[in-house]
This record gives structure tokens, sequence and C-alpha cells, in this order.
């Protein structure tokens, strides 16, 4: 079955809001590949101003985080409509940022999750497991629970509207990756995890994104891979040259 392909930027915490219109703006002056959808995730404050900028239309914004309430007294947050609204139709949810340095559980991720689909927003799920618990092994077990945990209570129709990101904190802005074949066997295992539960066809369609120091000079290897469908791409993305050879490092 034909994936949709998709190369998804996290500028996390950088940029003011003139840089940021500067980077977009040199991305979209390089010659894009139009079949891979660009989603590009700047701090919240950018978003506005960026989805008035003229781009391709396979070019999309997220917001890199949302608190699951619609709206009321949760001072600094971002309901689902404040990012619609702001003209993003994608959200990060998980990161191991978030996860790590803001205590976001799995369950209360699931929160997150229903708040989006809730409002058609299409959220990057991200899961990710430490060094030590590759190293004891355990990883796909360890990957498998967090999903499970989050996507318990959803329909099969709600997940197969999910695009999950699988992102070794060991390769996050380490310039360590994971190999094609470490990325494969992870994604395989999502895959077949989500077989079991949402159904082959459903499965077969969720796009399944890597992420951990993708760089122009290993993206094609790693989206190369059979379950591998793009990328989740960091420190890479605030460069805009890095970012397009990334966007065209499709083979078809
Ligand atoms: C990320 O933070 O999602 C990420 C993958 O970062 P980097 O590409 O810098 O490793």
């Amino acid at each position: 079955m034909e994936r949709k392909k998709i190369a998804a930027a996290n500028w996390k915490m950088n940029t003011t809001v003139e840089e940021g219109i500067a980077l977009f703006k040199d991305l979209m002056a390089l010659e894009l590949d139009a079949r891979t959808e660009v989603v590009i995730c700047p701090p919240s404050t950018h978003i506005y101003s960026l989805s008035k900028m003229p781009c391709g239309k396979n070019v999309f914004l997220g917001a890199q985080n949302m608190y699951p309430k619609e709206k009321g007294a949760y001072t600094g947050e971002l309901s689902p409509t404040m990012i619609q609204s702001s003209g993003a139709t994608y959200v990060i949810i998980g990161h191991s940022e978030r996860r790590e340095y803001f205590n976001e559980s799995n369950v209360f991720l699931a929160e997150k999750l229903r708040l989006a689909l809730n409002y058609g927003l299409t959220p990057i799920f991200c899961c990710g497991e430490g060094l030590d618990i590759r190293t004891s092994g355990n990883h796909v077990a360890h990957i498998i629970t967090q999903l499970k945990e989050s996507f318990d209570e959803f329909s099969n129709e709600d997940l197969g509207k999910v695009v999950i990101a699988y992102e070794p904190i060991w390769a996050i802005g380490t310039g360590e990756t994971a190999s094609p074949q470490q990325a494969q066997e992870m994604h395989k295992a999502i895959r077949d995890y989500l077989a079991q539960l949402v159904g082959e066809e459903i499965a077969n369609g969720i796009p399944i994104l890597y992420g951990g120091s993708v760089k122009p000079a290993n993206a094609s290897e790693i989206f190369g891979q059979e379950d591998v469908d793009g990328g989740l791409v960091g420190g890479a993305s605030l460069d805009a040259r890095s970012f397009s050879q990334i966007i065209n490092s499709f083979s078809s």
C-alpha cells in the first residue's frame, strides 16, 4: 500500500519570528519534491505569520505541543482551537523532551491525542527509548508499552489518522543515528503491533517516521527502509538547504 511520505521539521525553541520567516522563505525558494508532505513545526508564536506566506500545496504547519483542554484557566497553554485557528493542521504529541522535562505520561498523552483528533489536527505521536533500555535489549517492549498505554482507548478510525514518530532518545541531537536496520526493526515491530490493534489494512496506511540526527547524508538510506515513511527532523531542519535535501531524499 502506498503510504504518505512525510518530512517533518521540529524547530524546537529556536529562531525569533523574523528568523523563522527568513528560514521558511529560504526553504520555499528551494526545489522541494512535491510528492513529499512537508510539515514545519516552528515555535507557536511563528505559526500565524508563516501560515500567511506563499508555499507549495504539499507544505503544512504544525504545533510542537498542545494542552488537552478546550479552553479555560491553564495559563501559558495552547488549546487545539488556538492551534487550528493559527493555521496549523498538525501537532506533535509526546516528544521525548516533553516526556522528560514536563513529566508527560502515556495516559496524559492519550488525552492530548483525544483532543487533537476531536479537533481534526493530525497528531505526530512520538515514542522512543533511552540508551539504557536499548542496551538492555528491551527497546521493542518499551515502545509497544508506550503506544499501548496511549492508544488503547481509540477506535480504529481514530488511529488511522495518527502519524507515529519513532525517535530513539540516544539519537536525538547527539549526532548518533540508529542504523537503517535498527530503524527498520523497530518500525516493523510498531507496524505489527498496529496490525494487531487496528487490522492490517489500517496499519499499512499509518506513516511511521524516524527521528534522531537525520541529516542529508543519512536520510535516503533510512527513508529507503520498507517501514520508514519519512523523518521528524530537529537540528538539520534549521538549515533550509539541509532540510530541502532531506525532503528530496525519498527514492520514489
Ligand atoms: C527531534 O527532536 O525530534 C529530533 C529528531 O532532533 P535531531 O534531528 O536534532 O536529532
